[in-house]
């Protein structure tokens, strides 16, 4: 799906002298590397304030957290993400809501969000899925009237945009990770949270560390969820690289688009209106017509892998039927799109050292199955 060996080639000297830089200092704690990352991510980004913080879990937990969200309240998410979208709204003590998604893009459905919308409701989180923007300018038509903070989850979208203005600034705050596979990945776990509000900047600097406002003295309970010093060492110099590493996805999203260009059988991502797309993942919809609603998806998958191509299914199991919120009651047929999805999407083989030859014979082997 990936191969980090390759990149890695690329910058190693870079790399291991900014470590070496770190390991001189002996600073790994909340020190210059992370100050100058966060102002350089702020500046790539758009917005005023970068956060660092553990991993892209924590970014959204805390940008729950200072979003005013808490125990008794309820944040609409859509059900077809990765499971930290849920996750952190229970580490922020709130209680998820499962929207379904857009048919065509397969991000949140913004009238099956508006639906969910109750008294409880503190916030919803739109997530860029795969890369792709969602429809966030349908989102903030009702919840910037009704006080609702819109969280952007842009762990797979750093460097997307929607009408030139970078994914991640629209929203009340946005969270990212640096997950080693993300388009822009550390060499361990690391996250950020994105603002223009000052007051949700210093809320969440203070979160991240116990909540402290002065030395042992705490303000509110808050936890440990620091990006340190190494991590921000290696993030700043693949930054430099960032643009380059997306045109490189992009260029291979549309040889494959190329390739599948008028294939029965087989959907291409579809994007929103004036939007770019970073391409973190290349995945089609395979829709299958008899009993099983994945086998010719599964079919694909298995000569794929008999050819050596590696493929994902990200996600095979919706969140609202996830055994850990069978308590929420999410049924069977509740979610239709989100539910048919997971049994559709299988994302391809995408990073940038990838040669066009490569994705020529993963998209032949594809053609071929179908
Ligand atoms: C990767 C990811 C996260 C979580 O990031 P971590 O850094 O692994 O905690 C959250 N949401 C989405 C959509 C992701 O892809």
């Amino acid at each position: 799906m990936a191969d980090l060996r390759a990149q890695f080639a690329a910058i190693e000297r870079e790399v291991r002298h900014a470590i070496d830089e770190v390991l001189k200092t002996q600073t790994f704690i909340l020190g210059p590397q992370l100050q100058a990352f966060e102002r350089e991510m702020a500046s790539y980004s758009g917005s005023r304030r970068a956060i660092g913080v553990a991993s892209g879990t924590d970014a959204l937990a805390l940008a729950l957290r200072a979003s005013g969200v808490g125990s008794g309240d309820e944040v609409i998410v859509p059900a077809f993400t990765f499971l930290a979208t849920a996750g952190a709204v229970i580490l922020a003590g709130a209680r998820p809501v499962f929207a379904d998604s857009e048919p065509e893009t397969l991000n949140i459905d913004p009238v099956s969000a508006k639906s969910l919308i109750t008294r409880r409701t503190k916030a919803i989180i739109a997530v860029h899925l795969y890369g792709g923007s969602a429809d966030i300018r349908s989102l903030l038509e009702f919840t910037a009237f009704q006080g609702i903070a819109l969280i952007e989850d842009n762990a797979q979208s750093l460097g997307a945009s929607l009408e030139g203005k970078k994914l991640g600034s629209f929203g009340t705050c946005a969270a990212t990770s640096f997950y080693p596979s993300k388009n822009l990945g550390a060499y361990g776990d690391a996250g950020m949270i994105l603002t223009d509000s000052e007051e949700i900047a210093q809320r969440i600097e203070r979160l991240r560390n116990h909540g402290q406002t002065g030395r042992y003295v705490s303000a509110e309970p808050g936890w440990n969820s620091r990006l340190d010093e190494i991590q921000a060492a290696v993030l700043r110099v693949k930054l430099r690289y960032l643009d380059r590493w997306i045109a490189a996805r992009q260029a291979h999203a549309a040889r494959y688009n190329e390739r599948f260009d008028g294939v029965h059988g087989i959907k291409m991502p579809a994007a929103t209106p004036n939007s770019v797309h970073s391409y973190y993942l290349y995945t089609v919809r395979i829709a299958s017509a008899g009993a099983n609603p994945a086998s010719r998806r599964d079919h694909v998958a298995t000569h794929l892998a008999s050819r050596g191509i590696a493929t994902s299914i990200f996600y095979p199991l919706p969140i609202h039927l996830q055994p850990a919120y069978a308590s929420l009651g999410g049924k069977t047929g509740q979610l239709p799109v989100a539910e048919r999805a997971a049994h559709e999407v299988l994302s391809l083989p995408l990073y940038p050292e990838m040669s066009t030859e490569q994705i020529d014979r993963v998209a032949a082997s594809v053609i071929e199955a179908i």
